[in-house]
Formats: C-alpha cells, structure tokens, sequence
C-alpha cells in the first residue's frame, strides 16, 4: 500500500514523526508521496528528516494556490523557487500540489492561474508529472490543463471530490484520480460512484495528512496508515480486496513517481 500524497514535513508531524512512520510501516505501507511547499524553507528543510526516518518516500514540490498571492508582482517566480526546490531534493520526482483553488480565494484567481501556468511548464520542461490540486474551479483547471497540453505532462489530480463526469474529463486528458478519506464519509454518494468508475490502471489512494481523517478517526489528525481504511473502502465499492487495491495502486504510483 502507498499514500500518494501526505504533508509528513508538515510541523504538524515534528515531534512524532518516528512513531508515525513506524505505524505506516507496521499497516502495510511501502512507501509515501510527500508533498513539499517550495516557498517554505523550514518545512524545505524537513524533507531531509523525513527522508532520513523513510528512505522510500519521494517528493512533489510546488507552490500551492493558496500561497500564489506571494508571487503577485512575477508569477513566474513560483517556478523559479519551484525548480530550485527541486534541484535540491534528490528524491523529488513531481511538481505539487499547485493548481486553482476558487473556494478558499486565498489568492486573487489570476494570479493563482499564472502561478499554476508557469509550474506547469516547469513540469513539462523537467519531465515531470504534476499533482493537482483543484477546487470549484474545474472549468479554468482543464481550459489551463489544455491550453498547456497537460495530456503530454500527466499526473493525478489529488484528493477528487469532484463529480462523474469530472472524473471522466481528468481521466481524459491523461490523468490519474486519487481518493481521500472523503470516499469514506457516508454522504460522499456521488464520490462512491467516482471510486467505482476510475479504470483500475488510474487509480491512486491518498490521506492527505494531517488533514482529512476517513471514518472512523474523522476530526483527529491523520496519518499515512489511515490510507488503509481509505482503500478498504474503495475496494468494497469495486467488489475486490484491498490487496487487489494495494498492488494496482502501488504499480500506478511506481509508473509515475519512481525511482
Ligand atoms: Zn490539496
Ligand atoms: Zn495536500
């Protein structure tokens, strides 16, 4: 079992981070997709002890939609600090989580889409895949994706919440679709079906700690072990077993963020 996407150099993780590693160890996991906010040296910093506590996880570094705003007056800063970022991680093997996000509007929606712009062609300049972050902004996302020709970049969108036909279109400009905890909340109907209908081949599970705990430690802290939960969910819905899930995922997660 691999989580695709976790903050464990979040500060969030600093005092504990051993004991939580072991337990993801100890639940199956083999490796973990850690995503790293370039603009934040400190949690910079961190990926070095993460990667010390697990010499498996690999990296996504980008600059998230939220911290856009910081890079108003040149957004093409973003992917300069982004690449840096990058040069520096030996085991940095994607650009993320960057994308738009309209439901938070952290950052003015223009600059959002520059930044997400100029870390695309990063990703396509440094044959990387890109994880996705993306929130009731779905039009602007693919308009981007395809102006940019993303089906040529490929990555995952992370954390789906999104519907259907959402998925449909994500899956076909090329992309994976990753499921949170979100699948495992009873009022995720249209979610379920989602998890039902992404083609095996394109599937990733993720927990995206410390936030989203699935049922049943909703409301605590989360930690990449929980992603057991999330695929024993996602495999009752499709009627297979979670070693079903595990291995599909985990082959997924190699094509595209190994070695
Ligand atoms: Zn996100
Ligand atoms: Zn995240």
């Amino acid at each position: 079992m691999i989580d695709s996407h976790c903050h464990l150099a979040g500060e969030e993780f600093v005092e504990d981070l051993p004991a939580v590693v072991a337990r993801a160890q100890a639940a199956g996991l083999s490796r973990a997709l850690v995503i790293i906010a370039a603009e934040d040296r400190a949690e910079r910093s961190r990926a070095a002890v993460v990667s010390a506590a697990w010499s498996e996880v690999r990296f996504s570094i980008g600059v998230h939609p939220h911290q856009a705003g910081q890079f108003d007056t040149d957004p093409s800063e973003a992917a300069r600090t982004t690449r840096a970022a990058i040069a520096a991680e030996p085991s940095a093997r994607a650009v993320g989580e960057i994308g738009l996000d309209y439901h938070y509007d952290f950052s003015p929606r223009d600059v959002q889409r520059a930044v997400f712009r100029e870390q695309l062609q990063l990703a396509r300049e440094l044959k990387l895949p890109v994880v996705i972050h993306t929130r009731e902004a779905e039009d602007d996302t693919f308009e981007i994706l395809r102006q940019e020709r993303a089906d040529e970049i490929g990555g995952v969108f992370h954390c789906f919440t999104g519907d259907r036909e959402m998925a449909t279109r994500a899956l076909d400009v090329g992309f994976h679709v990753s499921l949170a905890g979100i699948v495992t909340f009873p009022r995720a109907i249209e979610l379920k079906e989602v998890a039902r209908l992404v083609p095996i081949d394109r599937l990733l599970v993720e927990t995206d700690s410390p936030f989203l705990a699935p049922v049943p430690h909703r409301g605590k802290r989360n930690e990449p072990a929980h992603v057991v939960r999330v695929a024993e969910v996602v495999a009752e819905l499709r009627g297979t077993s979670i070693d079903e899930i595990g291995e599909a995922t985990s082959k997924n997660f190699a094509r595209l963020f190994v070695p």
